[in-house]
């Protein structure tokens, strides 16, 4: 049986970035089930096309990660200022909608404003309980009132989580959804002025190659990398691994990105009470059209659609990031359905999403179309209820005991983003070249 001293489940951004960090340093392998690197933050080329998994933004708030992605980079990226909106009672309004109501016809308008300071007066009287015990509706309704909701909240957020709002928490929204203070309501209602507030006003994305361009960068910098190479289940009491194309790896420690609950699924001698728990844990899927296109009708970034009469949740243009990731004169977008354990008949969801588009004027014509790619995001979105705050500390101190660290946006079951995954892959390298020094 092959020995190896650290073991890297997945190569996507975390996995990557903890093979770069340990690279020279000590014994690794890095296995990755597909035929390629980069996970999620991977890139498919087709007739002249880079299509992404949606839009994958570079957003920064730590300074160490970015100098290292930059770095990493060369001199392959861009910043961007973001230009994205939302589309509702017929007409664009900028993000965040909250922020920027002065486009909404006059009722909806009131309604929103009403509402808002309704909320803010009983917020004040009653000296609300903390926010993070309210589910997210409540929070939701609590903090933005009843226009707000109406309007582009609670639509908005039942299309993407496709769970019900009531059984969602609230503490995974505070770093995504700015909340206005009474003068921005105003402001945003009445005047023009646009804000550009939120938690990525400007992004960097990569001039050429899409975002597959940043894993490559951290994989041209590793040497033990198996692709084609999938766990198919583990023994944590005996620390072997059996890897498809590989066979049996005896290991010392493990770092999980691939899904916390797929890999609780491969664990062989799991306790009965872990996989109880392991069972409770929930997702949506993404279904994610990129279309490539003679014409489109719009300079920004990204549209949210909240109304119900449209299928998708939000439509990207891709080639406002980048105009080289198309043909000359053709341009690209990607549109995002979500899905809660339901297939969805693709077919009639592409019509619809085209039908939509034209609508709302993004696209002129269908027949503006020329190239389409369809990819599913299985695990997309991890869904934040009472079960999960139940099961996460149990799996996570069962985990810690073999020596296993489960790392990135599903290996430990979170909403984040890219930078996270890097920053996590990075410490954890850390940690074991701590730990493997303190046991020579
Ligand atoms: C719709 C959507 C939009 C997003 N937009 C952005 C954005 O704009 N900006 C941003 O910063 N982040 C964005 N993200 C988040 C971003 O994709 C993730 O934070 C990041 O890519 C996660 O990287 P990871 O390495 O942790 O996981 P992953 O990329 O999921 O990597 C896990 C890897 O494990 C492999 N694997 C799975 N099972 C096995 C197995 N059994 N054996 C071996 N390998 C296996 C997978 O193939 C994959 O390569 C978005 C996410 C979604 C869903």
């Amino acid at each position: 049986m092959k020995k190896i001293d650290t073991l890297i489940i997945g190569a996507g951004l975390s996995g990557l970035s903890a093979a770069f960090k340990l690279q020279g340093k000590t014994d690794y392998l890095l296995i990755e089930k597909e035929n390629k690197a980069g996970g999620l933050s991977s890139s498919f080329k087709k007739t002249g096309f880079t299509f992404d998994f949606s839009g994958h933004l570079l957003h920064f708030h730590d300074e160490k990660t970015k100098k290292l992605i930059l770095k990493l980079l060369k001199k392959n990226h861009a910043l961007i200022k973001r230009k994205s909106q939302i589309y509702s009672h017929g007409v664009f309004s900028p993000y965040p909608f909250q922020f920027n109501l002065f486009n909404l016809p006059n009722s909806a308008r009131k309604d929103c404003v009403s509402g808002f300071i309704k909320a803010y007066e009983k917020r004040l009287k009653n000296k609300l309980k903390s926010n993070a015990l309210l589910n997210f509706k409540n929070w939701s309704l609590s903090v933005f009132g009843e226009g707000i909701n109406k309007h582009f909240m609670l639509p908005y957020n039942s299309k993407l989580w496709q769970y019900p709002l009531e059984k969602l928490s609230s503490d995974w929204c505070a770093p995504f959804v700015p909340v206005p203070k009474m003068e921005d309501i105003i402001t945003g209602a009445y005047s023009k002025e646009k804000k550009n507030i939120g938690y990525n006003p400007t992004f960097y994305y990569p001039k050429t190659g899409g975002i597959q361009a940043l894993s490559d960068a951290f994989l041209k910098q590793i040497k033990n990398i198996n692709l084609n190479a999938e766990l198919t289940d583990i023994n944590l009491k005996t620390k072997t691994a059996a890897i498809k194309n590989i066979g049996k790896i005896q290991y010392k420690r493990l770092i999980n990105t691939i899904g916390l609950k797929h890999f609780i699924n491969k664990v062989t001698d799991a306790p009965e009470k872990i996989k109880k728990l392991n069972k409770t844990l929930k997702y949506t899927t993404v279904y994610v059209l990129n279309i490539g296109t003679t014409k489109i009708n719009s300079d920004k970034h990204w549209t949210y659609f909240p109304e119900k009469r449209f299928k998708f949740y939000r439509a990207g243009i891709s080639s406002n990031f980048s105009k080289r990731i198309t043909p000359k004169n053709a341009s690209s977008m990607y549109i995002e359905v979500s899905t809660y354990g339901k297939p969805i008949n693709l077919q009639q969801t592409k019509k619809d999403i085209i039908k939509g588009l034209i609508k709302c004027g993004i696209l002129k014509s269908p027949k503006d179309i020329i190239e389409s790619m369809w990819l599913k995001i299985e695990c997309a979105y991890v869904i934040y209820d009472k079960e999960r705050a139940k099961a996460l500390p149990e799996i996570f101190a069962y985990l810690k005991k073999h020596r296993i660290h489960s790392i990135g946006r599903y290996g430990a079951w979170k909403y984040s983003f890219m930078e996270e995954s890097v920053s996590e892959g990075i410490e954890t390298a850390k940690q074991i070249m701590r730990s493997s020094r303190r046991n020579r």
